[in-house]
């Protein structure tokens, strides 16, 4: 136990992460350099191109400092808020931590939240300046930033590149000197904390834990102490680039189980494997559920699909727990299923995922939060759709969750910000300056103003140059209405959504000038309408038009003609019949594209 360092990586994406990881695992040949391709931690295609890492990972190396043989385990970490949980059971895990700052970029929120949970578990922070080789680096203004946050002194952080691997050799070296060995009683009852799992189509859910205390050995029976229920372990064994199997894990280290458990539900991250014949009196304390905040309709859009669909969620959620799916119907959109996702992020993932990996053609309704509704009887209902709404009448009140947001920027930006979320019913709670000219901003807000256009306006009013971090604080009451829209007097039920009293005017406004541009115009007159209840507020007409599109041909070339019928054919693919009208899949997300 003495030689063996858990530690994990703080950073904000784009700042390295993945990077040094490879930098360390090929300086202590872990991957020799045939194998080194580049960011082997994030191992999923889709994490590749979006350089961030969606499911964490941990992978075992070993370096020799000092004469001696040490085993580092490298815990790795989402980088995104939306997994903000899955962040909190690494670091649980971990002993230490590695800090990287982007040399050119300096502290973001993201960073500074991760950091925050890092050090109230007591890990031993080391910081790290990194891509030190980029001509615009500014080493010193960050090591400032950094001595501010942690009140460390400068000798203690260390300069690094990714890229050159410069400062690799002293960052392996301060893992195994600064970083506190494990703590645990190898005698004790056994405790192994779950802090990832992963589905593996021959082998199934694979789990992988830290040994709090005690030894877990192939062959025991074993009980996941949430779920309550007990399995066999048929393997465990370490996670080198590959798996590989072990007689006995013991405390301290880090490594996996495989016990035949078929879906990702039956693992939870934060829960406690034990003995059954010698159970350790509690599980390790920290569980939670976790629950989907946002959630969307998400329909086939050829409606013989929606079996294939089903499967299709189905073999996500296999390895992606936090995905919950149940059918509905729309009377606009046929049948299909309300998603549950963790965020926004979470959500354009599963989408891209059902394109890529499932080729599913879908369209996917305006996402929501999940609403509160009290009866006049006090009796309390959650609401995860807005046509799920019960009548007005029966309504005492409502209440939506808000988040506890923390913005990162310069102080040049402030007032656009400012604006912006005052906009979104935010609520300054305190204004704190970090260092230099960059202030950092603490606003509660209505967490379904965020899942609609918040992060994308704050990104390009601050030209990049703001970070936004959020958890979620509780439900507050709160004046909301539905919004209906109407096509040619029909409401679509896939357009309907809450919005707050105030608002609903100038939204109605700005949903109907929004759908009049993405709606093409057809044979006849297109009335689009917003009502709350039976009062319409606001009203655009889209205009007929006799469109030939082979008039453009000239009678000529039958072969050029064909081909553009089979355009206009597969041009349709992409439309809804609507009653009478055809709708663009891209109109259902209208409310997101709202000036
Ligand atoms: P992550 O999101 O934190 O995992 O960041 P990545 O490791 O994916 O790196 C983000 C981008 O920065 C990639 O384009 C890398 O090639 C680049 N990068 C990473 N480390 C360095 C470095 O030390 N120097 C330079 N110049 N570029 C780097
Ligand atoms: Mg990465």
């Amino acid at each position: 136990m003495n030689r063996i360092r858990n530690f994990c990586i703080i950073a904000h994406i784009d700042h390295g992460k993945s990077t040094l990881a490879d930098r360390l695992l090929e300086t202590t040949k872990t991957i020799s350099e045939r194998d080194l391709q580049d960011q082997v931690l994030d191992n999923m295609d889709l994490e590749r191109e979006r350089g961030i890492t969606i499911k964490s990972h941990a992978i075992q190396m070993n370096y020799e400092h000092g004469g001696e043989m040490y085993t580092l385990n490298l815990i790795d970490t989402p980088g995104h808020v939306d997994f903000a949980y899955e962040v909190s059971r690494s670091i649980a895990a971990c002993e230490g931590a590695l800090l990287i700052v982007d040399a050119t970029q300096g502290i973001q929120a993201q960073t500074i939240s991760n950091l925050y949970m890092a050090i109230e578990h007591d890990l031993e922070i080391i910081p790290i300046v990194n891509k030190c080789d980029l001509q615009s680096a500014m080493p010193e203004e960050v090591e400032d930033q950094i001595i501010d946050l942690l009140g460390c002194d400068r000798s203690d952080i260390l300069r690094a590149s990714g890229k050159t691997g410069l400062g690799v050799q002293a960052i392996l070296d301060a893992i195994v000197e600064r970083v506190p060995a494990p703590v645990g009683d190898p005698d004790a009852p056994l405790q192994c904390l779950i802090f990832d799992s992963v589905f593996n189509p021959f082998r199934g859910i694979i789990a992988y834990y830290k040994v709090v205390n005690g030894t877990i050995s192939k062959g025991d029976l074993v009980k996941f102490m949430a779920t309550d229920t007990e399995y066999d372990a048929d393997e465990v064994g370490v996670l080198r680039l590959d798996m590989e199997p072990r007689k006995s894990i013991s405390c301290g280290d880090v490594g996996y189980i495989i016990s035949g458990i078929k879906t990702s539900k039956e693992v939870k991250v934060g829960d406690t494997i034990t003995h059954v014949d010698r159970p350790a009196e509690n599980a390790i304390s920290g569980f939670e559920e976790v629950k989907p905040m946002v959630f969307a309709g998400v329909y086939p859009i050829e409606t013989e699909d929606f079996e294939n669909l089903r499967a299709s969620l189905e073999k996500l959620q296999l390895n992606d727990a936090s995905l919950t799916f149940q059918p509905e119907s729309s009377a606009a959109l046929g049948f299909g299923f309300r998603c549950g996702f963790l965020g926004l992020l979470h959500m354009e993932i599963i989408q891209e995922r059902l394109d890529r990996e499932f080729n599913m053609n879908v369209i996917s309704t305006v996402p929501n939060v999940s609403y509160l509704v009290y009866d006049k009887q006090g009796h309390c209902t959650e609401v995860h759709n807005p046509s799920g709404m019960p009548d007005p009448t029966l309504i005492d009140h409502i209440e939506e969750p808000f988040i506890r947001a923390s913005i990162i920027t310069n102080t040049q930006f402030i007032g656009p910000i400012m604006t912006l979320c005052l906009g979104k019913r935010g609520i300054l709670v305190k204004q704190e300056y970090i260092h230099g000219d960059r202030v950092e901003l603490f606003y509660d807000l209505p967490l379904g103003e965020i899942v609609i256009d918040f992060y994308d306006k704050l990104k390009s009013i601050s030209k990049g140059y703001a970070s936004f971090d959020y958890h979620l604080s509780d439900f507050r009451p709160s004046k909301l209405v539905k919004l209906d829209i109407l096509l040619n007097g029909d409401t679509v039920d896939a357009l309907s959504t809450l919005t707050h009293f105030d608002n609903a005017q100038s939204f109605g406004r700005r949903m109907c000038e929004k759908l009049k541009e993405l709606i093409p115009r057809q044979q006849f007159d297109i009335a689009i309408q917003a009502a709350i209840g039976s009062k319409i507020i606001a009203r655009e007409t889209v205009k007929a038009v006799r469109k030939d599109v082979t008039a453009k041909c000239y009678g000529g070339d039958i072969s050029r003609k064909r081909k553009l019928l089979e355009k206009q054919k597969e041009g349709k693919k992409k439309m809804k019949q609507i009653g009478t009208v055809e709708v663009p899949q891209k109109a259902f997300l209208a409310v997101l594209k709202l000036d």
